[in-house]
């Protein structure tokens, strides 16, 4: 319901990885990565379809070994979300997840050996219609480059992306995807930045070992909060050191703050203060947990007091503000009824759940 000033977004090549287009005017593709064995079949399924339930776009999962490759034809069987192979210096993995069926790769081509080697993942890549993520990692950088730089900075992350790109572009493969990434906030804004305007490729964002929930997310906020409001960026992973679903979540808040994308209520609150006629956190928290399944977008305002309360309500789809003894609902901006805090927020969750199914309908009614 708010209006919202559209970010321009930087021109991008489209690539596929699997039913899942990135770059463009694609929506903008939030991924996780498994934390599980990727042999222990079980709990690594278990774990994508908890990511597909928070709403990923793409799973990434590692295959570091023979027995890992082997567990994926199972893992690809039982999964619907894309998944993404990530390997580290072995073309022999590589070519295994290839043939396991993954959607896409996440290799580095100049780190897996001899032009022979690269040439016959590209190949396989290129036959299965795999794309290919450059991932460039601050932390490990080739030696050349640490020599030449004298330590990790943004001109060496982007020399490194170059050159991982032509090895690719030498051998007419194209369905590249780049990351750029550094657990320091300004060297990896300064490097996107820089390869933004020196290649068309989509471009996935991501702050390497951010940290915990809380200071990962302030982190990874600011970092790619920085780039998306730049117009660049084509998928994003948050990375946490806590479940891979909170990874998830934190990436859509990001983009639903940003108005890139939205999934889920988009819930505005008030921080709360001596003037509050109920307690806005405690109300909240539990609104929050209440409404963790609407997928669609609401917008539900919660105010303790009159002082913001009304013009906050009037923007949204579904609002309280607090009254004595009573609190006023709206709806659709309008004022509706008189609630009790009793009552509040059963209303407030059946409120949004109708808003939700008319949203619903209206999309299927569209498609
Ligand atoms: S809206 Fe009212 S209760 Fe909430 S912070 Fe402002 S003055 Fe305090």
């Amino acid at each position: 319901m708010r209006d919202q000033i559209v970010l321009q977004r930087r021109e991008s090549k489209q690539i596929e990885v699997g039913d899942v287009t990135v770059g463009g005017d694609a929506p903008i593709a939030v991924q996780s990565m498994t934390n599980t064995l990727t042999t222990d079949i079980d709990a690594t399924v278990a774990q994508v379809q908890r990511l597909e339930q928070a709403g990923a776009d793409i799973v990434r999962i590692s295959v570091p070994d023979p027995e890992s490759a082997a567990a994926m034809p199972e893992i690809l069987k039982q999964t619907n979300v894309p998944i993404i192979a990530d390997i580290h210096f072995s073309y022999k993995m590589a070519l295994l997840a290839l043939d396991a069926g993954v959607h896409g790769l996440r290799l580095n081509p100049g780190n897996i050996g001899t032009r022979d080697r690269v040439e016959r993942v590209v190949k396989a890549a290129a036959e299965r219609q795999v794309s290919i993520r450059i991932g460039v990692n601050a932390g490990s950088l080739e030696k050349e480059l640490n020599e030449k730089y004298g330590e990790p900075c943004a001109d060496a992350m982007v020399e490194s992306a170059l050159n991982h790109i032509r090895i690719l572009e030498d051998m007419n493969f194209n369905d590249i995807k780049i990351s750029l990434k550094a657990s320091n906030i300004p060297m990896t804004v300064a490097a996107y930045r820089k390869l933004a305007k020196l290649v068309d490729y989509p471009l996935h964002l991501g702050i390497t070992e951010s940290g915990s929930r809380f200071g990962g997310t302030v982190k990874s906020s600011i970092g790619l909060g920085l780039l998306l409001a730049d117009g660049i960026g084509d998928t994003i992973r948050v990375s946490l050191a806590a479940e891979p679903e909170e990874e998830v979540k934190v990436g859509f808040e990001i983009l639903k703050a940003l108005g890139l994308r939205h999934r889920g209520v988009n819930l505005i609150a008030c921080p709360s203060c001596a003037r509050q006629k109920f307690n806005v956190i405690e109300i909240v928290t539990e609104l929050e947990e209440r409404l963790a399944h609407i997928q669609e977008n609401v917008d539900v305002a919660v105010i303790g007091c009159v002082v913001n309360g009304p013009g906050e309500a009037k923007e949204v789809d579904v609002g309280i503000t607090g009254g004595y003894p009573v609190h006023m609902m709206y709806q659709d901006g309008e004022k509706a009824e008189k609630v009790r805090t009793a009552n509040m927020i059963d209303r407030l969750v059946e409120d949004v759940e109708r808003r939700a199914a008319i949203i619903r309908e209206q999309a299927e009614g569209n498609s």
